[in-house]
């Protein structure tokens, strides 16, 4: 007998005629003699909505119970939809991360899963139940609540089907399918019918967030057969992610441009130019748990260079005050620049690999607009360039139509 793995996003289950429509399409499922196991979000906003309680009552919420708290979002879900099954004659039960048992290590706010029991679910399933279970959370070893990070109902899905060694997980959300580009910014953007993997995982490092990384990631390590589908329409094919290149097609050279909103660019100017910079700048950083993207270092022609680098936004100011108090007296820099009017954007194609050009198509797209280039950042099949935020959108548009990624 078949077993899918089938996540709804919280767009997905945004309201009781929603997770009533969840339901009916998960009984159709049932219906044709396959096993289910649900992965179910927060309503959409209600995570949004518990951390700006959070801040309310503390500023800076302690992670164990913002945990605590925010777990709650997916626990509504669940029990909603094993009544809604219910409701239409279908035997369902709701689980919450902890009583699975989806074991993570103690990194609150974005623990990793280590471990999943599936023998409580393996026996509701041949007793003839539909398992429904609470994304984004899981439990440590101590027992205590932990959240997976933003996105994370996604890694829960393809977790679980890794265990259970589903024949499918299926994502459903908003859009049917992954898309050449972010389908709100581009209308014109094209539903891709597969993708492959590594395309896949830098679309999602890079920004797409269709899909969280970690989803992604555990895909590519048990070999899950992962899809992207509509939960708003009847049943499409979705997007499928592959692992080998179809060898009989032509592989289109670029298959999507991502973005990314959330970086901040570091300039630390007038450093002495000798061996053991990088590692003075970046080292503190690093020790506060801040993580570093792109890094570019200049060769200084006066014995000086400058050293740039970018941030998550939301580490700037912390990286600026580690910089300015532990680093740039003890280097020598002139003067350290903060910039959060950034944005990444990446075009991402395995036919790369095999092209040339793509990279000076790329930066003649963008000086044509009168884009600056900031930053670049390059790997076998993908380039990203840093530029000022307030072009990011207009990037992503023409780049998209200079690719001829809306053509068939
Ligand atoms: P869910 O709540 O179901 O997890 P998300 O909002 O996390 O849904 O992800 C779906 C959204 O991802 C879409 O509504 C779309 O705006 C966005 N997105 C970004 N890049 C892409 C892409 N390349 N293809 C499809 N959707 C994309
Ligand atoms: N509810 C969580 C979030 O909003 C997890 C998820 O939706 O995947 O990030
Ligand atoms: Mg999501």
């Amino acid at each position: 007998m078949a077993l899918i793995v089938q996540k709804y996003g919280g767009t997905s289950v945004a309201n009781p005629e929603r997770i009533g429509n969840v339901a009916r399409r998960v009984a159709r499922h049932k219906a044709l003699g396959q096993q289910v196991v649900v992965v179910v979000s927060a309503m959409s906003g209600e995570t949004n909505r518990l951390i700006g309680l959070a801040k309310e009552v503390m500023p800076n919420p302690s992670p164990r119970e913002l945990d605590v708290l925010v777990s709650t979002g997916e626990q509504v879900t669940i029990a909603l939809l094993a009544m809604a099954l219910q409701e239409l004659g279908v035997k369902a039960k709701s689980y919450t991360g902890s009583q699975v048992r989806i074991l993570t290590d103690n990194a609150h706010t974005k623990a990793r899963i280590l471990k999943i029991d599936e023998e409580r679910m393996r026996a509701d399933l041949d007793q003839g139940y539909v398992v429904v279970v609470a994304g984004f959370q899981g439990v440590d070893e101590a027992g205590n609540i932990t959240t997976l990070g933003r996105g994370g109902s996604d890694t829960t899905g393809v977790a679980l089907a890794a265990a259970l060694k589903a024949d499918e997980c299926q994502i459903y959300t908003d859009v049917d399918g992954v898309y050449t580009t972010d389908p709100r910014v581009v209308p014109e953007a094209r539903r891709l019918k597969s993708v492959t993997f590594e395309e896949m995982l830098e679309m999602a490092s890079l920004g797409s967030k269709v899909l969280q990384i970690r989803s992604v990631e555990f895909a590519g390590k048990y070999k899950v057969k992962l899809r992207v589908l509509s939960s708003f329409e009847e049943e499409g094919e979705g997007t499928l992610i592959t692992f080998e290149d179809d060898k009989q097609m032509e592989q289109p050279i670029i298959s999507g441009i991502a973005f990314n909103r959330d970086e901040a660019k570091i300039t630390v100017l007038g450093v002495p130019d000798r061996p053991g910079i990088a590692y003075q700048i970046l080292g503190p950083v690093a020790d506060a748990n801040i993580d570093v993207d792109i890094i570019i270092q200049n060769v200084g022609a006066d014995g000086t260079t400058d050293f740039t680098f970018t941030v998550h936004k939301n580490d700037l100011s912390r990286a600026l005050d580690i910089l300015r108090d532990k680093v740039q007296g003890h280097i020598g820099a002139r003067e350290i620049i903060g910039d959060d009017k950034t944005a990444k954007v990446s075009v991402v194609g395995v036919g790369m690999r095999s092209h040339v050009g793509i990279a000076s198509q790329m930066f003649r797209t963008l000086v044509e607009e009168g884009i600056n280039i900031q930053m670049i950042s390059t790997s076998e099949i993908k380039i990203s360039v840093v530029i000022d935020e307030k072009y990011m959108e207009l990037a992503v548009r023409v780049l998209h139509k200079a690719f001829g990624l809306e053509e068939v």
